[in-house]
């Protein structure tokens, strides 16, 4: 197929481009670089199979030829880059789902969105299965990211209905893994180069708030399974391997046999107390199931960090 990815040059897109190229795809990614870099592309240069096009997801999108399905990912994704960029989040998750879909009517190409377990807010449900609606407060800090998922859930499933267009919701629970930007906030990058520095890890708040780690490989093939899957409900991808963040900071210090402390710092307004995915429907639907253990993928993440940050 030939297959568009917006957000290319990001954390788990640059790994879909990849993965998609090892499949046989041809691939086409779209990023306009507020948060990726090319660095994640740039071993893919001079492919004829793949093509780099620095465009905003939020203005017309111009693609000549046919375009058999679209993975759109473009999005600040986290807390400290949705945060810093409040009015691009949501015009991404708004105009830019707008775009990617209008793309996919015009092309007759599948469509699938990646959506957020933040779609459930600080969850009341626990563990979160797609039937829960959540708990989001739309005026807080997160509201920009969680609401602008949310109207793209909705975009997504009118544009099934009225247009059929034949679309896909991944609901991404956190992931993890090399090519995550090491100073975007996110507790994995953050503790792992805390880490190998040798400098106290920042845990928020008292560190009993949880959360349930994927792999980043373990994410890309169930994008891909959702792909091929023809099932337009929203589905979770992720692992349901719970800790609490505390816990987690023990783990990164042990594994990357580091001499660091813990430091306690606040915890951000609306932090979700608990997370963790009810995969049931990616085991059923997409017969899909993490693979790769915590231990595993962190040192794979861990080793990443040591050659690339100074
Ligand atoms: P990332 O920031 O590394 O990647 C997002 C990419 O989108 C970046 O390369 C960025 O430059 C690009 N982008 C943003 N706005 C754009 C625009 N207007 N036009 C074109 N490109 C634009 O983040 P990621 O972790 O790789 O996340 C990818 C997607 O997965 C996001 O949609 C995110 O919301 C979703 N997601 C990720 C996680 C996770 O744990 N990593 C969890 C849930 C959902
Ligand atoms: N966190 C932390 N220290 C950090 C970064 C994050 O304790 O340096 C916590 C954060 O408060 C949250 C969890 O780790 O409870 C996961 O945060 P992340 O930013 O990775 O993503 P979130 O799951 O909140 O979207």
């Amino acid at each position: 197929m030939r297959i568009l990815v917006t957000g290319g040059a990001g954390f788990i897109g640059s790994h879909l481009c990849d993965r998609l190229l090892e499949e046989g795809h041809s691939v086409i990614a779209l990023d306009n670089l507020i948060t990726g870099s090319t660095d994640n592309i740039a071993h893919l240069a001079g492919r004829s199979d793949f093509k780099f096009l620095n465009h905003d997801v939020t203005e017309y999108i111009y693609i000549p030829g046919r375009i058999d399905f679209i993975f759109h990912l473009a999005s600040p994704a986290s807390p400290i880059d949705y945060l810093m960029y409040p009015i691009q989040t949501l015009k991404v998750g708004a105009l830019g789902t707008h775009k990617a879909l209008g793309l996919a009517k015009e092309k007759g190409a599948g469509l699938l969105l990646a959506s957020t377990s933040e779609v459930y807010g600080d969850p009341l449900v626990h563990p979160q299965p797609e039937s829960y609606w959540g708990n989001v407060n739309p005026v807080g800090p997160r509201g920009v990211y969680d609401e602008a998922k949310r109207y793209a859930e909705a975009l997504v499933f009118a544009y099934h209905r009225t247009h059929d267009v034949d679309t896909r919701i991944a609901r991404i629970f956190n992931t993890y893994g090399p090519r995550n930007r090491p100073d975007d906030g996110r507790v994995v990058p953050s503790f792992v180069c805390q880490a190998i520095k040798g400098e106290d890890l920042t845990v928020f708040g008292a560190g009993d708030q949880t959360r349930s780690f994927c792999f980043v490989s373990d994410t890309v093939k169930g994008l891909i399974a959702l792909m091929e899957s023809g099932y337009n409900e929203p589905v979770n991808i992720g692992n349901p391997s719970e800790m609490t963040v505390k816990e987690f900071a023990q783990e990164v210090i042990r594994l990357a046999d580091s001499s660091s402390s813990l430091t306690y710092l606040d915890l951000p307004v609306d932090d979700p107390k608990v997370r963790k995915p009810d995969i049931s429907t990616a085991n059923r639907v997409l017969n899909w199931n993490p693979e790769v253990l915590l231990e595993d993928g962190l040192t794979e993440t861990i080793e990443y960090f040591r050659k690339t940050v100074k």
